[in-house]
């Protein structure tokens, strides 16, 4: 049964993290936004050390049987990590996207193989690169090639915007997991997930990104040049079935990220309507609640209506969270989440701005940060118009041929 109160347990590490998101985030957020590419060490550090590398909120070390709540204990963390600062959670050391896949796609002994070291020693990082030159929201046009030479596969090519890129390849102990196609001519049937080690002969960060938003978490571009990964690193099985089923594996990923992605937006949304109810409210100006539609300032209104919006959004998110929580299949709801956080934090952020005026233009406060910050939820994990028509292919019943 979908119950929408948090268990005890799931309240009691919002309110941790959300204490952790208020004194150890809030105060550099800003310092971090202008130091593009520099590291909060002390502050990653510590993180590391609290969550044991576990992705902060998840609880259990690896996913284990059955229903639990760690999805949507994640959802709830990470909705008050990025109302403490966006950039600053996406750059906090743990598997991240690069251990999503492998949970998903992964055989027992490679989870093992890889997981394993998010437990313990120095801090590490996992990224995921799809994303390619000449392909982003159509993976299945995908150019890095892996080639088999005997108990190894040979890549090549080029992989730009990855999250994490720089530390998961470069600077820590941790892998990139890389899509390539075994044969472009099998199209979608071709392609594969392969983790790279980091420090892997062959494989070099050549750019890391000046942003927008998020500019606390490092964005790189990665080149793979006869990068050779042994043949087991090939997520799933290393036989290559000559079907779609390993893509099917490796998009599975989304279904457990998209909702995570949502939960960050709304953490953001949350930052701007908090700031801009408290802000308010020392100018004598409260929010009322309960009075008739036609007696409401239009400001009233927006406010309420800007609430309404984020609520909505975070009831799709923790009911996609709590879907996989359960072992039901969530692609629809993850698609639907995602979208709509998107959409809403991107609207929020930018009303909460124009709300305050010069307040929320000014550099010293953070509300055109977030604005900056809540774009990016439109773009990665797939765009806002990928995943409309997503939900769009699954409710109406289209293949991806059929719509696209
Ligand atoms: C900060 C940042 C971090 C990122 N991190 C990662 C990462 O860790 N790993 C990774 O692999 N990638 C990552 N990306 C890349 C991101 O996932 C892609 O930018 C995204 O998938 C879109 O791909 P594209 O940029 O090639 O745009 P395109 O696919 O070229 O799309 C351009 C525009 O066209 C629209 N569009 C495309 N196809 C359709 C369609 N069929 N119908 C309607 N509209 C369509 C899109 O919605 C978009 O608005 C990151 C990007 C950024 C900015």
């Amino acid at each position: 049964m979908i119950d929408f109160e948090l268990s005890e347990n799931a309240t009691n590490q919002q309110r941790m993290i959300h204490a952790l998101a208020e004194q150890a985030m809030r105060p550099i957020a800003r310092e971090y936004d202008e130091r593009e590419h520099e590291k909060p060490w002390d502050f990653l550090t510590m993180v590391w050390q609290l969550s044991g590398g576990n992705p902060i909120g998840g609880g259990e070390k690896r996913p284990k049987e059955g229903p639990s709540e760690r999805n949507l204990m994640m959802c709830v963390s990470i909705e008050e990590l990025s109302w403490g600062d966006a950039g600053l959670y996406l750059s906090i050391p743990n598997s991240g996207l690069g251990g999503a896949a492998v949970a998903a796609a992964g055989t027992p002994e490679q989870k093992e193989r890889f997981l394993a070291r998010f437990s313990g020693g120095k801090p590490k990082w996992a990224a995921m690169a799809i994303t390619e030159p000449g392909c982003g929201s159509d993976s299945s046009a995908i150019q890095t090639t892996a080639v088999r030479d005997g108990d190894h596969w040979i890549l090549n090519g080029t992989k730009i915007f990855c999250t994490s890129g720089l530390m998961a390849a470069e600077k820590s102990e941790g892998f990139v997991v890389v899509w390539a196609t075994v044969d472009k001519a099998a199209g979608r049937a071709g392609i594969k997930a392969f983790v790279v080690e980091a420090g892997t002969p062959g494989m070099y960060v050549t750019k890391v990104e000046n942003k927008l938003g998020i500019r606390a978490s490092d964005t790189a571009t990665l080149v793979f040049e006869d990068c050779r990964v042994p043949h087991n690193n090939i997520l799933g099985s290393p036989e290559v079935p000559k079907t779609t089923e390993g893509f099917k594996g490796v998009m599975a990923t989304f279904d457990a990220t998209r909702p995570i992605v949502a939960a960050s937006a709304i953490g953001v949304g949350r930052a701007a309507l908090d700031f801009v109810r408290d802000t308010l409210k020392e100018h004598g100006i409260e929010i009322r609640y309960g009075v008739s539609t036609h007696r409401l300032t239009a400001l009233e209104r927006d406010f309420m209506e800007m609430e309404a919006q984020l609520e909505a959004a975070r009831l799709l998110t923790w009911r996609a969270a709590w879907m996989m929580d359960n072992g039901l299949r969530n692609s629809l709801e993850a698609s639907m989440a995602k979208a709509k956080a998107g959409l809403v934090v991107t609207h929020i952020t930018q009303k909460a701005v124009e709300l305050l005026g010069p307040l929320g233009y000014s550099r010293t406060l953070l509300l055109e940060k977030w604005m900056r910050d809540a774009k990016i939820n439109d773009i990665f994990e797939g765009t806002q118009q990928i995943n409309q028509m997503i939900v769009a292919r699954r409710i109406l019943g289209y293949s991806s041929k059929e719509l696209s």
